[in-house]
């Protein structure tokens, strides 16, 4: 079995007839079509003077063709930039400078507007959400069977840019191996067939909704709805003709929302799959008490793919991300020292394995930096191993906190406070302070009847050590969240950095 990306798609068809994107308005797509018309978008690139090695960029609204240009691009031996429909014009100009694609593909509405960002690119197509534009005119006139370009595994099939969570977005580097052996494995713990039906409700920019929910698809022959966005009313309509979500922990919050969401609901669904962030244990558990199943958490990043997952037979422990999957390789070292620590110490968490990315785009220094000498990436993300095996995300080393020479880890601070009577939710952030060099602070979102400041310092200090209690406790209606549901701390640092001045 070679692991050239397109090959999950030749292996895992059933009938060529099948359908393997639906969309709300009743579009429906067959694996013939996406053999098709992959194969034309490949032709049209080709002809265009796109070669193996190349890249080819896209800020375009999800559709059914976005997928078929994503697997064109693979076909013709390029690596697929797709690049986040949020960013404004000048950030794609620093994308498109760092990546220098053959190609760039946009929305034919900001086209004009993306003429500065875009000087210097060969090709300048369009694609819109109803997939028409520039780019599937192109296709319409290749449409020849086409032979893909031979790759090998360690060549590029996608470069996709990190979330930017901690800050500047850097190129993660895939490769057809990376992506392809993930998707074979996800298909594997997660029991998908051709009879799956998921509801894709995810962006197709970033690695949950591109590689872990569509590879793990295609690789099974199964069926996608496809959701331009969340959208709690229509994925809880769609529940009677489907078997599988993936989400971020949003979507499970929102959906809780709705009272529609019951048990019989859920009835003929097998599996809820999170990640890409926290899911609260108490998410998890009301998720249960409502429909009767257990939220899957798995972890993963843009640079690992997936490289952890709860079961799909045994315990999925809320607040865990459960076991390594098979041929990867997890442990939880000192950061400092690098030596590795036993059972529930918390370290930093380090991976190897065939889903690690191949280094960063254009950044040799960044990327020996992170890497170990024995071959294990350094994720950045801090955790623990338990005595079952279940791995615990504790939390990003950048948002750990040193107050007065002690560590704090903000998670367990928010998980007390989230559980005070009418917190919504909270995130904690070390801000400068004269005395402690870090000052732990509260930043909450309060319901009706939640505590003021005092009561909410005064509740914690009997539960947590006094150096890990917040100092201050601040109010805000809602955390600020980027596309993946993710809580951005570093906008909270900033824009509370002199709380503690004098
Ligand atoms: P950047 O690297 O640019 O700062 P980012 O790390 O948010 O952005 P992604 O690759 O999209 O970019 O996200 C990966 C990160 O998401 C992980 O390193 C981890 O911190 C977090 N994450 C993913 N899944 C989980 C999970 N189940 N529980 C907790 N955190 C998770
Ligand atoms: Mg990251």
């Amino acid at each position: 079995m070679t692991n050239h990306l397109f090959s999950l798609v030749r292996d895992g068809v059933p009938d060529p007839a099948k359908t393997v994107i639906e969309t709300p308005e009743g579009r429906r797509y067959s694996y013939a079509d996406l053999i098709a018309r992959s194969g034309a978008y490949a032709a049209a690139l080709q002809a265009a003077g796109v070669r193996p090695g190349d890249r080819v960029a896209v800020q375009v609204e999800k559709s059914a063709e976005v997928i078929f240009l994503y697997l064109g691009v693979v076909r013709a031996g390029a690596a697929f930039l797709p690049l986040n429909t949020a960013y404004t014009p000048a950030e794609i100009g620093y994308f498109l400078g760092d990546a220098e694609p053959t190609i760039f593909v946009c929305d034919p509405g900001r086209r004009e507007a993306l003429v500065q960002a875009a000087a210097g690119i060969r090709e300048v197509w369009t694609l819109d959400a109803a997939g028409t534009g520039s780019a599937a005119e192109a296709a319409d006139r290749h449409e020849t069977a086409f032979a893909d370009v031979p790759r090998g595994p360690d060549d590029l099939a996608a470069i996709l840019y990190t979330s930017g969570t901690t800050g500047r977005s850097k190129g993660a580097m895939l490769t057809h191996d990376n992506l392809a052996s993930n998707a074979r494995t996800l298909v594997d713990v997660w029991r998908f067939t051709e009879d799956d039906v998921l509801i894709h409700a995810l962006p197709v920019f970033h690695t949950h909704g591109l590689f872990v929910a569509t590879n793990t698809v295609l690789a099974s022959g199964g069926t996608m709805l496809f959701l331009p966005r969340l959208d709690p009313k229509l994925i809880l309509s769609l529940m009677p003709r489907a078997t599988a979500l993936m989400g971020v922990p949003t979507f499970y919050t929102r959906l809780l929302k709705e009272p529609g969401l019951t048990q019989e609901a859920a009835r003929g669904m097998r599996l809820f799959v999170s990640g890409s962030a926290p899911l609260l244990a108490e998410t998890h558990r009301e998720w249960q008490a409502r429909t009767g199943h257990a939220i899957l958490e798995r972890y993963g990043m843009t640079e690992t793919n997936m490289s952890t997952s709860n079961p799909y037979t045994g315990d999925r422990v809320a607040g865990t991300v459960g076991f390594p999957l098979l041929g990867v390789s997890l442990r939880v070292v000192d950061p400092e020292t690098g030596a590795a620590l036993g059972p529930d110490a918390v370290g930093m968490i380090e991976v190897k394995g065939p889903n690690v990315f191949k280094g960063y785009w254009r950044m040799p220094e960044k990327t020996e930096a992170e890497f170990r000498p024995d071959g294990f990436f350094i994720t950045g993300d801090l955790g623990k191993v338990d005595a079952r095996g279940y791995v615990h995300i504790v939390g990003r080393g950048k948002d750990l906190i040193i107050s007065g020479g002690f560590n704090v880890y903000p998670k367990e601070v928010e998980t007390e406070i989230d559980a005070l009577p009418g917190v919504v939710e909270s995130a904690v952030i070390g801000l400068a302070h004269p005395d402690f060099g870090e000052a732990v602070t509260a930043v909450v979102v309060g319901g009706t009847n939640a505590p003021d400041e005092a009561g909410i310092v005064t509740a914690l200090e009997g539960r947590l050590a006094r150096f890990k209690c917040p100092k201050r406790v601040l109010f805000v209606d809602e955390l600020p969240r980027n596309t993946m549901g993710k809580v951005q701390k570093n906008l909270l640092r900033e824009a509370h950095a002199g709380l503690y001045r004098a």
